[in-house]
């Protein structure tokens, strides 16, 4: 086996979603939410706008204080100050996964995720998760798609502050388990964000065009990561990523 450790991304990579954060209904739903749940009053309008700047605040202070140029808050900072008072970690479970529901119209592994997955765990590979994403709402669609089983760690960027490209990100993940950089692989559908945190932190990758990039787009942001090209494969969808990985890798 090449590769003994599979680190994935998991948004446009081993998970087909799409969420709009932008729909006027969805703000209105919130605030219906906080008002039922919390008595909390707001014009929907407003919420979102405070909601914004809540988060660029949340995200200014935070890079202050953990000197990441990559950091992630808590989404549950912000609704704790828009709820505007205590609130328990079950009520505010609930308010993401309502509010994610919400925003979400497509939810779905892609095609040959199962059955990759299941073959690298056959072989003795391990299977880890590394996303940019918040915890309160990843949890549950780990749950919901059925992935959970294949990891033997998940690390999601809102539990450690920091995100891809952040190589202290992906270092983490190394050192906990103790993994050999030669034996691991990076797999994601995002040039800047994981190619370029394997690159940072000195791992091969595999980039999957799940987005329909061109080669000249790809190209760009290869240049922009400074990825090394003969540490990075570029696959254009889990066809291809099966049978590399499991006749090339698995080998
Ligand atoms: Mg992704």
């Amino acid at each position: 086996m090449k590769y003994r450790n599979y680190i994935f991304d998991l948004y446009g990579t081993l998970i087909d979603i799409h969420t709009d954060e932008e729909q006027p209904q969805l703000w209105e739903f919130l605030a219906d939410y906080l008002k039922v749940n919390f008595g909390t009053v707001y014009d929907a309008v407003r919420l979102r706008e405070d909601y914004l700047k809540i988060c660029r605040d949340e995200e200014k202070r935070l890079g202050e204080r953990n000197g990441s140029r990559y950091p992630e808050i808590k989404i549950e900072w912000v609704f704790g100050k828009l709820i505007g008072k205590p609130c328990t970690d079950d009520e505010m479970r609930l308010l993401c996964n309502a509010f994610r529901e919400k925003s979400r119209d497509k939810l779905v592994k892609y095609d040959g995720v199962t059955k990759t997955l299941s073959a690298i765990k056959r072989a003795g590979g391990r299977v880890f998760l590394l996303s940019n994403a918040q915890r309160l709402f990843t949890e549950k669609e780990l749950e919901t798609t059925g992935l959970i089983q294949y990891f033997d760690d998940i690390f999601i960027s809102s539990d450690l502050g920091i995100k891809k490209p952040d190589k202290d990100f992906m270092l983490a993940l190394i050192g906990k388990h103790g993994l050999k950089k030669e034996e691991c692989v990076m797999v994601g559908n995002e040039v800047l964000a994981d190619v370029g945190v394997a690159s940072a932190a000195g791992v091969d990758a595999i980039y999957l065009n799940t987005y329909d990039h061109t080669q000249e787009e790809i190209e760009r942001d290869l240049e922009l990561c400074h990825a090394d090209a003969d540490r990075v494969t570029i696959l254009e969808d889990w066809d291809k990523a099966f049978g590399l990985m499991t006749k090339n890798y698995l080998n």
